[in-house]
Formats: C-alpha cells, sequence, structure tokens
C-alpha cells in the first residue's frame, strides 16, 4: 500500500503534521522532490523540529526513512539534521539516500544568491539553497548522482569540464569569485563521507517493500500551486510537487499509489511572491498570522512573515484534482476560532466575469476575489476526537469546504500535535 501525502495549495498546508500522524502506520517514509527549501514542522514527545531534508517519520523508530532520487540532496544540511535530532534524544533513525539522487552543490547556493542578487526588485524569492540552479544543472545533465562520488576519476574529470561553463557566468556574469575544481573535488569526498552510510539503491528497495505488503508513505513539499507545470509559473519551486511525480521522485511504479491524501489548510498562506487572490493585509492579516499554523506563519527555513488570506476555494478545487486527490486532511481548523465571520473565496472575477476554474497566470494576475461569508463557532476546538462533537458552524464550515471543492474531506486537524487529528 503505497500513500502519497502532498499540498493542494502554496505548501505549509501541514503536510508534515499529517505524515507525521500517519506514519504511526507506515514502514517506510519516502521524500521524493525538492530540497533544503522548505520546512515541515513537527511537534511530537520529542519536543518542536524543523525539518528540511529528513522525512517526517523519523521520530518513530520503527520507520525506515528513504531520501529518493527525486530529492535536490545537500548532504552537510542532512548530516547536520540527522545529529541535531540525535543530539537532542531521537533514537537514531533507520536512513537510506537513494544513489541516483543528485547532490545539491556549494555553487549551486552561490548561483542562486548572485542571481537573486542580479535581479534584485524582480526575484522570485528563492529561499537561496540552490534548488533552482540544482534542478537546472540536473535537466542540463552537468549535475552530480550520489553515485558519482565513488568514481573519483571521473568525478574530478567532470569536475573541470563542468566548471569551466560555471566560472565563465561568475567572471562575466556575476563578477564574483571563481570555483577551483580541487576544493571543490575535496568537498565531495568529504560529501562522501557524510552519506556512505546510508546509500543504496532504493528504488530497488522500495520495489522489494511493495511486493512483501509494506506500508509506504511519500512525502511531498510545498503544494499543486507551486508546481513547475500547473501551478503559477513561473512563481514555482524547480521540481514538481504532485503525488504522480511522487513514482518518479521515488522510482516505483506509478499504479502501485493507491491513496492520494491532499493536505488542505482551512485558511491561505503563501510565501514569495505571485498572485495570492483571496490575500488579506492589515491588522486582518496580522492576527491570522499571529495566531496561525503552531505559534504563527512564519518561514520553517527563513522565518519570513507568510502572505495571509481567507480560504480560496478556486484554487483548493484546482490543486486537489491535479494531484488526484482521494482524500483531503484539512488542517489547522483550530486557528479559526476566533472570528465571528469567515470569508471564503468562492470565484475569480476576470475582466468583468466570475469563474470556478484555476487560470493561467496571467489572467490569474487580474483576478478579483469573491467572497462569501460564513459564520465563526467562536470556541476552542482543540482536544476535540469526535466530528459529531464539533461545533455546528464548525462542520457547515468543513460542509461547504467540501462541497465547493468537491473532494471528501476524510481527516479534520484540530492542533498540531500528532492527536489532534478527527477521522470522518
Ligand atoms: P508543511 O510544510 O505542509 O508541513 O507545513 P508547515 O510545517 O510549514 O506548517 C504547518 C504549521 O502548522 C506547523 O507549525 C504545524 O505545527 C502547524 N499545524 C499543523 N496542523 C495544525 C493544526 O491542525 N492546528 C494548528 N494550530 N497547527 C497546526
Amino acid at each position: 500500500m503505497v500513500k502519497a501525502v502532498v499540498g493542494a495549495n502554496w505548501g505549509d498546508e501541514g503536510k508534515g503534521k499529517i505524515t507525521d500522524t500517519l506514519s504511526k502506520e507506515a514502514d517506510i517514509i519516502v521524500r521524493f522532490q525538492g530540497g533544503a527549501n522548505a520546512g515541515h514542522t513537527i511537534v511530537n514527545d520529542y519536543g518542536k523540529f524543523a525539518l528540511h531534508t529528513l522525512p517526517s517519520g523519523v521520530f518513530y523508530g520503527h520507520t525506515t526513512s528513504i531520501i529518493g532520487n527525486g530529492v535536490a540532496l545537500n548532504i552537510p544540511v542532512l548530516f547536520k539534521e540527522i545529529k541535531d535530532i540525535v543530539d537532542r534524544g531521537v533514537p537514531m533513525p533507520k536512513i537510506l539516500v537513494s544513489d541516483r539522487a543528485q547532490i545539491v552543490m556549494p555553487y549551486h547556493i552561490l548561483f542562486d544568491e548572485y542571481e537573486e542578487e542580479r535581479l534584485a526588485g524582480k526575484s522570485f524569492g528563492s529561499t537561496k539553497s540552490g534548488i533552482a540552479p540544482f534542478y537546472s544543472d540536473k535537466y542540463a545533465k552537468i549535475g552530480f548522482q550520489v553515485a558519482e562520488l565513488y568514481d573519483e576519476a571521473g568525478l574530478k574529470e567532470k569536475l573541470e569540464r563542468v566548471i569551466v561553463q560555471k566560472n565563465v557566468l561568475l567572471e562575466h556574469l556575476y563578477h564574483k569569485p571563481l570555483l577551483n575544481v580541487d576544493e571543490l573535488f575535496n568537498t565531495l569526498m568529504d560529501y562522501k563521507k557524510m552519506v556512505d552510510p546510508y546509500v543504496c539503491d532504493t528504488s530497488a528497495y522500495l520495489y522489494k517493500a511493495i511486493k512483501e505488503g509494506k506500508n509506504i508513505l511519500l512525502e511531498g513539499q510545498l503544494g499543486s500551486l507551486k508546481d513547475p507545470d500547473h501551478g503559477i509559473y513561473p512563481m514555482v519551486t524547480s521540481s514538481s510537487t504532485l503525488a504522480a511525480y511522487g513514482a518518479i521522485g521515488a522510482g516505483i511504479p506509478p499504479y502501485e499509489i493507491n491513496k492520494i491524501i491532499t493536505v488542505v489548510k482551512a485558511y491561505s498562506s503563501a510565501v514569495g511572491a505571485g498572485a495570492f487572490v483571496s490575500e488579506i493585509f492589515g491588522n486582518e492579516a496580522d492576527e491570522l498570522r499571529r495566531r496561525g499554523g503552531d505559534g504563527g506563519e512564519y518561514g520553517a527555513t527563513t522565518g519570513r512573515p507568510r502572505r495571509m488570506g481567507w480560504f480560496d476555494c478556486v484554487a483548493t478545487k484546482y490543486g486537489c484534482r491535479i494531484q488526484g486527490t482521494t482524500d483531503v486532511a484539512f488542517t489547522v481548523l483550530d486557528v479559526l476560532g476566533y472570528l465571528d465571520e469567515i470569508p471564503v473565496c468562492v470565484g475569480y472575477e476576470i475582466d468583468g466575469e466570475v469563474t470556478t476554474d484555476f487560470p493561467t497566470t496571467a489572467k490569474l494576475e487580474k483576478a478579483k476575489p469573491v467572497l462569501k461569508t460564513l459564520k465563526g463557532w467562536k470556541t476552542d476546538i482543540r482536544g476535540i476526537k469526535k466530528y459529531e462533537d464539533l461545533p455546528e458552524k464548525c462542520r457547515e464550515y468543513i460542509e461547504f469546504v467540501e462541497e465547493q471543492i468537491g473532494f471528501p474531506i476524510t481527516m479534520v486537524s484540530n492542533g498540531p500535535g500528532r492527536e489532534d487529528i478527527i477521522y470522518r
């Protein structure tokens, strides 16, 4: 049984918490895309953790955590993350890293910084983790797979070739210090020592696990609207955020993914630039930001304040469809308990016409939200375990959203903890 946990929105939907909750019954948890540019915040018995590279399942003794081939692997970040959790009392997790995963090179991070600097006001709001330069190089076929660390002669020769190109850009476009092959080679040899205990053919491992009937969770990063094909291009991330890509980024047959749990947040938040139709500002936004998530809506990696908005039925309906949703996990609902009335975006007005279909970027930039106001429930719903015990107005909010998006909400998350979940 393979389940994917993915986001319907702009990321930060609470996927980490849902994966952590579902990990109880999982044998293997796989990261299949993205890199250390986004993070998951997880609260459990060991404390509060922000993970950027490790899958959320590392806190359970019984699970194996896999970094799939689709991931942008930052080896020192992985190494530090393992050390940090072990130092804080978490038992050493079982971790496997795909020998086909590609390595985030030190210069990917530099190029990310230099490019943001060059673009200045027109930048994409990159987290400067090297993700866009990394995926560019991967598809330009000048990336480095983990397996290449084990062929030292070949590695050095390829480095020499690739560095020529990088240095032209450094010298003439960015006017920055040049790269040195020996230095990079030595850094990669250090990376090899760090990653060596974990490297294997994870696709073969997963294939065998599927045949043995193991429970496997694929953990996505960010959400549908950040997908390079189906999101708000170009304000997207550089690897596919969709469950379908889970098959590629983990190296498993697509037909083995039989449950797609799309995580949807009860209000909206986004980081970085790009159209955000239901965005709110001023005091209204500040209050939601302060009360949001677990300790406020600030980026897990960057600490940046997130942009806030009301729930967007148009974006979420689309986000769920493009994921191939079988189940919706509706999260952070408890946060809305302070509001007398809750506006929800039910349509987009574009050039005088109202639509409920999510448009391409140029049209999206022109969209104005059509809002409908629902009644708030004005109580703290944390601690409630049964759907029927939720306040009536709260159930009405859930059922309204469910009808608008057209996918079944089977889980409601009413707090940041593992046990704060209501199954429907
Ligand atoms: P992810 O990247 O999708 O995993 O999302 P983040 O970790 O960035 O953001 C989710 C935030 O909301 C984290 O701080 C979680 O601890 C918190 N969170 C998740 N589910 C809930 C919930 O149901 N209620 C509350 N109050 N916080 C939640």
